[in-house]
């Protein structure tokens, strides 16, 4: 046979996925021929559309799906965009263990087996101030951890107002259920008081459990037990106290005009016995899932079983390590993304909105479908379950379409490579500053003028 691309692919790629791939082509042309009125398509054409389909789509096909994506939205912690982009050191923590053997289980001073678990405890205590430290793969899982090991079969004290549902698949109440313990709900909705907490309480009660609830705020008439009032319950009790934090935050951002959400270490100084947060969330590191808390209970919880399906793997333990290094390195706001991003001033993101606003002027102001280009403040998001209802001010670039084209472009551009998500807002597209950086300007001038051709050419 002559050149033949189909040769050329099955060289490149494997020949069972290349056979694949033209069987998916040709059914798909079947099913089009048989709709169509058969034009008169010679086999050499036919041939012809069959082997660049399969090109192109095995090309597709061959490079996955996971791509990246500039976050042109403005919320910081977008769970559907990957949560926390990770910093430079957590990065190279990643290179340097990824691609070689590493001592992830063994302890190299006695030439023995080690545990995974011994590599980030010593960092997350020195950080929180906690006795001891576990990671594993989320605050799902650390929470199911928690519970099962310290009160399955046992009762669980919760407040009402904190029976919370996270992002749909996590809710109280069901994973309560999972963890075998038994839900005791006390108090009302808006109100708890320590008396209730109390009145449950009995032999078997196992866990004084508390949510943070982080993706909504009861406002108006509402009480709930804090967490100093819960400490001195269990500690009359004896009972231990479980925190659910959920985006466990290790620096005070109140110096930044973000005071609602409590750190983590306050938490432990309050005495929790039981804290869990996420690494994915204001931490700025991997998705995992960071238990800290008294040794006791820790210890308990590295002794479950079922610790071995929620453990984590050596790339997570590199990015943990190195992004809680840069909070002992004592700069975290410039060096972890997330916290960037969170802390950056209104006269930097106005700087590097009139940069990017100056770029896209001067290569599509003169298209025909823009109508105008501005810039303006816009109100940003943290995201992630954290600080519902704090709304950050933001600076953004506007740009106006004719002829109702803005569907397609936004559209366009999350087609692309890599995919450019915005917003909409009131007929204009909105590039939100917070959640960019210079690198990220060029491609989104070329995305635009890319989709605006796309459409002109329609
Ligand atoms: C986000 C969150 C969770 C779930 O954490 P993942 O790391 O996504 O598993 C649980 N509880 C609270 C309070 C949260 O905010």
């Amino acid at each position: 046979m002559r050149e033949n691309p189909i040769i050329d692919l099955i060289k490149q790629y494997n020949r069972a996925f290349v056979t694949d791939t033209v069987r998916e082509v040709v059914a798909d042309l079947r099913k089009e021929l048989l709709t169509k009125s058969a034009e008169d398509e010679s086999r050499e054409q036919l041939t012809a559309r069959i082997i660049s389909r399969a090109v192109n789509l095995a090309t597709i096909h061959s490079r996955g799906t996971l791509r990246q994506v500039i976050n042109a939205t403005g919320v910081v912690l977008h769970t559907n965009l990957g949560r926390a982009p990770l910093g430079d050191k957590a990065i190279a923590y990643i290179n340097d263990v990824a691609g070689v053997y590493n001592n992830l289980e063994m302890n190299l001073e006695e030439g023995e087996r080690g545990s995974r678990y011994q590599h980030v405890e010593a960092l997350l205590c020195r950080t929180t101030g906690a006795e001891a430290a576990l990671i594993v793969n989320n605050n799902a899982a650390a929470v199911l951890l928690g519970l099962n090991t310290l009160a399955k079969g046992r009762q669980v004290i919760v407040s009402r107002g904190q029976l919370i549902e996270i992002g749909g698949s996590f809710r109280i109440p069901d994973i309560m259920k999972l963890s075998g313990a038994e839900l005791i709900e006390v108090g009302t909705t808006n109100k708890t008081h320590p008396a209730d907490i109390k009145a449950a309480i009995n032999e078997n009660t196992g866990l004084l459990f508390m949510a943070h609830t982080s993706n909504f705020k009861i406002v108006g008439f509402t009480e709930e037990v804090a967490l100093i009032d819960l400490v001195n319950i269990g500690g009359e009790y004896e009972i231990p106290i479980m925190q659910d934090l959920g985006s466990g935050v290790l620096l005070d951002l109140s110096k930044y005009g973000m005071s609602e959400e409590p750190t983590v270490q306050s938490c432990v100084k309050a005495g929790a016995d039981v804290i869990t947060f996420s690494g994915d969330k204001l931490l700025g590191g991997p998705q995992a899932g960071i238990i800290v808390g008294k040794k006791k209970y820790i210890e308990a919880m590295k002794k479950n079983q079922l610790l071995r399906a929620l453990r984590v793997d050596k790339i997570t333990i590199a990015a943990l390590e190195g992004t809680l290094i840069e909070y002992l390195a004592g700069n975290p706001e410039h060096k972890v993304p997330v916290l960037n991003m969170l802390t950056k001033s209104e006269a930097e993101l106005n700087k590097e909105a009139q940069l990017l606003m100056n770029r896209l002027k001067s290569k599509i102001a003169n298209n025909p479908l823009v109508e105008s280009i501005s810039k303006g403040k816009t109100y940003d998001v943290v995201g992630g379950g954290a600080y519902p209802t704090y709304n950050m001010e933001g600076v953004a670039v506007e740009i106006r379409f004719r002829d109702h084209v803005l569907e397609q472009v936004t559209r366009n551009m999350r087609l692309q490579r890599p995919a450019i998500i915005t917003r909409k807002q009131e007929n204009a597209l909105i590039i939100s500053m917070r959640t960019l950086n210079r690198d990220n300007h060029q491609p989104i001038v070329n995305g635009l003028l890319e989709a605006l051709e796309d459409i002109n050419q329609k």
